[in-house]
């Protein structure tokens, strides 16, 4: 029989040549971009139906084209129409400007393709993302005897900490029965419920899991937090033994180290007091805030962190990698195995002895899995642990500045500042005896609108005892005291015109 396969047409292989010469645009391309981007808007705020229009709405080609034509098709579409996170006036949720090395680790990562679900796939990437885990652990300060693992951001390192600790809290075979088996010879439906704690101010993953995971949303007992918007610890203590004596299960304890809304680091070593005393699991979100640990001058704050049994991580934050980059850290590595790990017959992974290798598909929800960590590990080396600490000391006091410059201006009201993270609102003198919370919640909402469209500057927002305030979270190494010192400008001019459009007959008043 003979073949007339024809090996020519192996359409998306690309020889050196051609790769060097895309690749080689590509990058001159990158480096204007990352050259021009603080002259460019942060965002110039299309409308869906105008991407849609750049974009076009051709079906999928019959027929290819030369990679270098599409790459810079590509790069143009980007380029000219996103919103920049990497601009320095860019302070919105808890987006950082990424690291550029880390996007030639990401070319780099997919270059060689390990698949680092399994050490004899990915070798090298196996042991590099183990060392990352490790060095993250010991930036923050958590014993680097654990164990942990890249997943795709905050959410999703606290599921596996959330996961973990349902399989270690809870005693029942739940692989097995699932969570609601309820024994035939026992005809009460509900004997107790699992019950998770967490502060008002939690991240909504905490809802997320509880759902997906099969605990209902109902499980979650929001705790109260005291007047430094802290979790109350006492009334945490009150909740769980209520709920111990009416024969509920407590059995999880998420504490927040930098709560997303305002930045605030929970009592961690009171909360771990109780954990032990009432066995429970504790678990530490910090997502936004944990890197902040590493500063020797926030020893005090972070007190306790050492003693969760989880650290959620999302170095896509704080550590200025681009997205995507969370990172779990468990104590105990046995409990992440316990939790994750089957063993089907067409796997054949294994080692034996002291040289065993992980397996990272082992410790969490995915099977295959890409790189992550290549980006975070080279942007840790090329910034060095003391690199890291002055970025992140810079941010904490262009907060702090910010914060000051509120409090300074009269038509501005400063509500919070922790970490990196202010909360401030317009609320102009002429204005206070005239209108009331109600109307000023309406102007900033209106007004952080405006800045968001705007393409000048991009804060976003937290309500803050009923206020709604502008919100400035500076993960940004391009951020300078300047583009604060604009933002405030930009906010009383913007503010100013805004409150005479929605009331023109106060503003003729003054
Ligand atoms: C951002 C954040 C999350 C979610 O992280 P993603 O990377 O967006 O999935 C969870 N918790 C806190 C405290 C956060 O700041």
């Amino acid at each position: 029989m003979t073949t007339n396969i024809e090996f020519q047409n192996r359409s998306i292989d690309m020889d050196a040549a051609d790769f060097k010469a895309s690749g080689y645009l590509l990058v001159d391309q990158i480096s204007r971009f990352l050259e021009k981007l603080p002259t460019k808007p942060v965002t110039r705020a299309e409308s869906p139906a105008e991407i849609r229009s750049f974009l076009g709405n051709e079906s999928l080609p019959d027929e290819g084209a030369p990679a270098t034509e599409l790459m810079e098709h590509a790069s143009e579409l980007l380029f000219e129409h996103s919103l920049f996170n990497g601009h320095p006036r860019f302070w919105g949720y808890v987006t950082s400007s990424p690291a550029p090395i880390g996007a030639l680790a990401d070319m780099l990562a997919a270059s060689v393709n390990a698949n680092v679900g399994a050490f004899s796939l990915s070798p090298m990437a196996t042991e590099i993302e183990r060392q990352t885990v490790k060095w993250l652990a010991e930036f923050v300060g958590y014993p680097s005897t654990c164990e942990g693992l890249f997943v795709s951001g905050g959410n999703a390192a606290n599921f596996i900490g959330f996961l973990t600790a349902r399989k270690a809290m809870i005693t029942r075979d739940i692989r097995k029965e699932g969570l609601f088996h309820t024994d035939p010879a026992d005809n009460q439906e509900l004997r107790g419920k699992y019950l998770v704690y967490c502060a008002k101010g939690t991240h909504t993953w905490i809802q997320k899991a509880t759902d997906l995971f099969g605990l209902g949303t109902d499980c979650i007992r929001w705790i109260a937090q005291d007047q430094n918007g802290k979790l109350d610890c006492s009334a945490l203590e009150d909740q769980i033994e209520r709920d111990s004596a009416k024969g509920h299960y407590p059995f999880l304890v998420v504490a927040n180290a930098g709560s997303v809304g305002t930045g605030v680091v929970d009592n961690l070593e009171a909360i771990s007091g109780i954990c032990q005393e009432h066995d429970l699991w504790f678990h530490v979100d910090g997502a936004y805030g944990a890197p902040a640990a590493g500063l020797p001058e926030n020893a005090e704050l972070f007190k306790g962190l050492a003693l969760a049994d989880s650290v959620a991580l999302d170095p896509h934050k704080w550590f200025y990698s681009p997205i995507e980059a969370g990172c779990i850290l468990v104590r105990q590595p046995k409990l992440l195995t316990d939790a994750f790990s089957y063993q089907p017959e067409y796997y054949n992974f294994d080692g034996d002895g002291e040289d065993f290798p992980v397996n990272f598909y082992d410790y969490g929800l995915q099977n295959s899995r890409g790189f992550k960590a290549l980006k975070v590990w080279l942007s840790l080396q090329q910034a060095g642990r003391n690199g890291y600490i002055k970025m992140i000391r810079e941010d904490i006091e262009l907060a702090q500045a910010l914060f000051k410059l509120c409090s300074d201006e009269p038509d501005i009201e400063a509500v919070t500042h922790n970490l990196s993270i202010t909360n401030f609102r317009y609320k102009p003198k002429h204005l206070a005896h005239l209108c009331d919370e109600s109307h000023f919640n309406r102007l900033n909402e209106n007004l952080l609108n405006r800045l968001q469209s705007g393409g000048e500057v991009y804060p976003s927002n937290a309500i803050v005892d009923g206020k709604y305030c502008l919100r400035v979270c500076i993960v940004n190494f391009r951020t300078t005291l300047p583009d604060l010192e604009a933002l405030l400008r930009i906010v009383l001019r913007e503010g100013d015109k805004l409150s005479r459009e929605m009331w023109p007959e106060l503003a003729s008043q003054n």
